[in-house]
């Protein structure tokens, strides 16, 4: 190690301790003699004062560095008189009288202040994410985003749930968006396209046996451009078999009970209170109402019973509220006997935060047969069924358990935790509202060699001779 101790770390207890520090310079105040230097690192800030009575090498030295260099300071821990004691920093009763120091790299002038409080156009964060990633606001977003994962990590494990890994090149799942393709070079003129959900390869983990299942994934979604959406995102999926939804409710209760333990140090009362589909629309004319009852508040809901179908007016056919794979109500089997699509309910459920949908499920059709019909209904022709969903039907023949899951969205979750309005900001590079990474400038163009050796040829829109 270059250091014995992090920026955030050093308190009167270290006191006459001699120490060395790493990390980046956050400001340097020259006061004639004592040249001060705050020292930041992913922990903190530490107060470094330079003097030439205590290391006239390191006092001339300290006057090349400028702001954002990399250093390496000795120095000895002494606590500073109480009235120059600083309550904003944890490391504020001491500061580091510094023997030596070494820059470890030098830095441009950095194109915005590393300081959370300085406004910053997102376009400019964006480009320089690895300075903006420098500012507490993101740390502390990446921070609770890996808290929230490893506290899900360690429940479902306790729970008995097994993480599966699914694959990023795939076929095409109807969760209702656009799909990525990735033109499959072993294929020519097939394309993979990326997951929009495990939602499929889960229900086969069902028939596998594999009856607590769940991973942290990917998903990647090609929508149009609509506020706060990524067309990359992540998902707590999960799936269970020999369940009900008051089971997928229960697993679900728990872990945010402790999510918002752990990280809120706040108890929220479960079970959550439920509402049915019919209800909040009546209410409040939303299937995603905001029923917290103060600001600060959080509020947690179930919404049930959604419509199993809605009708396309554009396309004139019956397309899934949720998706294919949803089972219905009992009671509501008589509707799709008459065709009253309309009438029928889904044994689907939303989770609602504070007026956000952050997770979705049902209870999932497990008959070939039932599958097929709706299938049907929306329209798809057996051939066309066969082709796309072929093989989950052919799973179905095999003893597939009656299963039920859900899938939360981790970068809302961790937005909402966090009080951030943008999920842009819970993820590390994420993209912008138009779609682009600004930091590495894709989606880009490729050369045609690329293009050649996939058979493929790039047309612009509005190319006649296509
Ligand atoms: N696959 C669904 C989704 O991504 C969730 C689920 O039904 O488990 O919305």
């Amino acid at each position: 190690m270059l250091r014995t101790h992090t920026c955030g770390e050093l308190t009167k207890e270290h006191a006459d301790q001699t120490v060395t520090l790493c990390g980046w310079v956050a400001a340097r105040r020259d006061h004639g003699k004592p040249i001060f230097v705050d020292i930041r690192d992913r922990y903190g800030i530490t107060q470094v004062v330079f003097h030439p009575a205590i290391s006239k090498e390191a006092h001339e030295l300290v006057g090349k560095v400028g702001p954002e260099f990399v250093i390496k300071v000795t120095g000895t821990v002494t606590v500073r008189p109480e009235k120059l004691v600083n309550p904003d920093l944890s490391t504020g009763e001491v500061e580091v009288g510094a023997t030596g120091l070494e820059i470890l790299n030098s830095s441009l002038v950095p194109v915005f202040e590393v300081d959370e409080h300085v406004e910053v156009s997102e376009d400019l964060r964006l480009t320089y994410r690895y300075l903006d990633i420098r500012r507490r606001k993101m740390l502390d977003s990446l921070t609770t985003r890996h808290k929230l994962c490893a506290i899900i990590h360690d429940y479902m494990d306790k729970a008995g749930f097994l993480e599966v890994e699914t694959p990023v090149l795939t076929k095409s799942t109807p969760e209702g968006a656009r799909d990525f393709l990735v033109p499959a070079r072993l294929n020519e003129g097939k394309f993979f396209a990326l997951p929009q959900s495990p939602q499929l390869f889960k229900q086969m983990l069902m028939v596998s046996g594999i009856d607590k299942y769940y991973q942290i994934v990917k998903c990647f979604r090609d929508e149009d451009l609509r506020a706060d959406r990524q067309p990359e995102f992540t998902q707590l999926d999960m799936e269970m078999s020999f369940v009900e939804e008051n089971d997928v409710f229960n697993v679900t209760e728990r872990l945010f009970q402790r999510i918002f333990k752990e990280i809120k140090g706040i108890d929220i009362p479960v079970p959550f209170p439920r509402m049915t589909h019919r209800e909040a629309m009546e209410k409040y004319n939303s299937d995603k109402p905001d029923l917290r009852k103060e600001g600060e508040d959080f509020n947690l809901t179930w919404i049930v019973d959604f419509p199993m179908f809605k009708y396309n007016q554009e396309e004139q056919r019956w397309e899934s509220e949720h998706h294919p794979f949803t089972s219905i109500k009992e009671e509501d089997l008589k509707y799709l006997e008459s065709g009253e699509y309309d009438k029928v309910r889904a044994r689907s459920y939303d989770l609602v935060l504070n007026g956000n949908e952050i997770g979705s499920g049902s209870v999932r059709i497990h008959k070939k047969d039932m599958q097929k019909k709706i299938f049907d209904i929306i329209g798809f022709s057996d051939q066309e069924a066969q082709k796309r969903f072929g093989f989950l039907l052919r799973a179905f023949e095999y003893g597939a358990p009656p299963h039920a899951g859900a899938a939360y969205g981790v970068d809302r979750l961790v937005a909402i935790l966090t009080g951030l309005d943008s999920i842009r900001d819970t993820i590390a590079f994420p993209k912008t509202q138009k779609g682009n990474c600004l930091i590495t400038d894709a989606p880009s163009e490729i050369d045609n060699k690329q293009l050649l050796d996939l058979g493929l040829m790039a047309l612009k829109k509005g190319d006649d001779d296509a």
